[in-house]
């Protein structure tokens, strides 16, 4: 019989009061500040007090290159903290907060997927505790503090045509992506050519996601550059007098959110920032939390290794001081075929030699997260189509590469299904042998930052920079931004800029299209490729199947 659905199976669960997952973890109901009965937040001074505690372990998820196969690094990321629960583990998870729009135009959700969920799912892939919301109102507040300032004469000289500070909502609404605004007079303004992009596009998102503590956010928010003066200084959020006000409005957003999983795991919920111009990974605050109240903490970075953990390691363990202990690559029988040049309609047929070909993918993502000093465990998330010939294939592949492949049932039977996974990551967690070290020293030039992620990590010959890129990334430097680590923005699909090019490509040139200062988030955006701030919806999108049923419960979302 077919296993229900993510909704139908996160409906039957019936989760246990947030207090009692917070009193599993040590949390005290004083430090707790309740949504509702089933999520919560960590209040500040809490937060402030479990800076001393001993640390636990820290574990990575992150995946081979992704496909529309699917791979499943949510659910095994909760699966997998499940079976260190059923272990005896006090284990935490910590994940992203899912983006409102998308939901309306592609089906499903980001919660997890069959027993291996985070609740309550339709919260949580919703509007949650507020904080896209208040992450929104704060970018927005700056964006209106910009046009303010230039209406009432402009005393810092911003120059409006330089202006790259845009406006953001949590909605896919490809209308707004360029827009002119002030239309109407000159009561409303002066007009300007902008946009509108997604909230986790925002650099509010990666702010929020990066900073360590309020005065940490506040300083980060000072630092955003919006734009240029006439003479081409840049100009600083600070300047407008913004970050006291965009601090107060992110005062909640800023706390972590805590809910559980379908077996009363502990899950911090919070941040999430786009993969892609921004480091993919949920909230720093959230993951010290975890670390400061539970044993072991198990987290996922968004895409492939070659961006998710590349980015986890290099921007948010280098911004945090983080280690890293141990790190699962998660792949699917499916998605090696994918990548090993089978078509989606045709994955259902075994197809040993696919499997073969496609673990070239896998080899290089496993020698990529050796190079960082972190110990690697492979998790086969198992579909029912896979094959015992397709699913040996893979172990016997990874066994060549020094370590070892787990098939893991998590999404159909819960933590029994993942329990020689979370015993392998738990012994390679404590080992102690993890070594971490990131890929570049912080003083390398922003140049040869870029080179080396291009050719160490994704194999390119070389990345092609137009002087004008090299002279604006030279102007940071001299403007003190040499320091800062580089944030790589291609396509998921590939090791290459060629989205269509699966597996382990070699011989391709990385170009460098743009590059973008994020001065508050502490990263310089490094774009290869057409990458999407503000998407789109599906021509047949699934706003138009979403509906309450009579007791008022949610139908269709998922
Ligand atoms: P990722 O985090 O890598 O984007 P998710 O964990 O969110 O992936 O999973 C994507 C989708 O695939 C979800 O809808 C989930 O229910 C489904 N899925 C995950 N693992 C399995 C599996 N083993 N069998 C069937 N479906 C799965
Ligand atoms: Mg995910």
């Amino acid at each position: 019989m077919a296993q229900p659905s993510d909704i139908d199976i996160a409906r039957a669960a019936s989760p246990r009061p947030i207090a009692e997952i917070a009193a599993g973890l040590g949390i005290p109901e004083t430090a707790l500040q309740p949504y509702g009965r089933t999520k919560a937040k960590l209040d500040q001074a809490f937060l402030a007090s479990l800076a001393d505690r001993p640390q636990g372990k820290l574990v990575l998820v992150t995946a081979i290159s992704p496909t529309p196969a699917g791979e499943g690094k949510t659910t095994t990321t909760v699966g997998l903290g499940d079976a260190l629960s059923a272990l005896g583990h006090r284990a935490a998870i910590c994940l992203r907060e899912p983006s409102l729009g998308p939901c309306f135009g592609m089906k499903g959700g980001a919660a997890g997927g069959g027993y291996a969920q985070v609740i309550p799912m339709e919260d949580i892939n919703l509007h949650f505790t507020g904080d896209f919301h208040a992450i929104t109102s704060a970018h927005n507040l700056l964006a209106a503090l910009i046009d303010n300032h230039i209406h009432w004469g402009n005393v810092l000289g911003i120059d409006p045509r330089r202006v790259t500070w845009r406006r953001v909502m949590d909605m896919n609404d490809r209308a707004l992506r360029d827009i002119v605004t002030s239309l109407g007079g000159p009561q409303n303004g002066l007009p300007r050519q902008s946009g509108f992009d997604i909230t986790v596009a925002s650099e509010v998102m990666a702010i929020l996601c990066l900073a360590t503590d309020l005065a940490d956010l506040e300083r980060r928010l000072g630092a955003i550059v919006i734009g240029q003066t006439y003479d081409r200084r840049p100009v600083h959020a600070r300047e407008l007098g913004a970050d006291g006000a965009m601090a107060v409005l992110l005062a909640q957003a800023v706390l972590p959110n805590l809910v559980q999983t379908l077996e009363g795991t502990p899950a911090f919920v919070h941040g999430g920032p786009f993969a892609n111009i921004a480091h993919g990974c949920n909230s720093v605050i959230a993951t010290r939390a975890g670390l400061g109240l539970a044993d072991i903490v198990v987290t996922e970075a968004g895409f492939g290794a070659d961006l998710g953990a590349e980015k986890f390691m290099d921007i948010k363990c280098r911004a945090a001081g983080l280690r890293p202990d141990a790190a699962v690559i998660v792949a699917t029988v499916r998605a090696l075929k994918m990548n090993g040049g089978v078509a989606r309609g045709d994955l259902g047929h075994e197809d040993v030699d696919a499997v073969i070909r496609g673990c070239a993918n896998l080899g290089r993502h496993i020698e990529n997260v050796h190079s960082y000093g972190v110990p690697v465990v492979v998790a086969i998330n198992g579909f029912t189509s896979d094959t015992q010939s397709e699913i040996r294939a893979v172990e016997n592949f990874v066994a060549r590469h020094g370590t070892r492949a787990i098939l893991c049932n998590h999404w159909a039977e819960g933590s029994k299904g993942a329990l020689d996974l979370g015993r392998e990551v738990h012994r390679l967690a404590t080992s102690g042998v993890a070594q971490f070290d990131p890929l570049y020293p912080d003083d390398m030039p922003l140049l040869e930052k870029i080179e080396t992620v291009a050719t160490r990590i994704y194999r390119a010959d070389e990345v092609i920079v137009p002087p004008r890129i090299r002279g604006q990334l030279a102007a940071w430097e001299a403007e003190g931004y040499g320091h800062l680590p580089v944030c790589m923005a291609k396509t998921q699909y590939s090791f290459s800029t060629d989205p269509t090019r699966l597996g382990a490509p070699t011989g391709f040139e990385v170009p460098v299209r743009e590059v973008r200062l994020a001065a508050g988030a502490g990263f310089i955006v490094v774009i290869c490729g057409d990458i999407m701030t503000m998407p789109g919806l599906p021509r047949v999108p699934a706003a138009a199947s979403i509906h309450l049923d009579s007791e008022g419960r949610v139908e269709g979302l998922f």
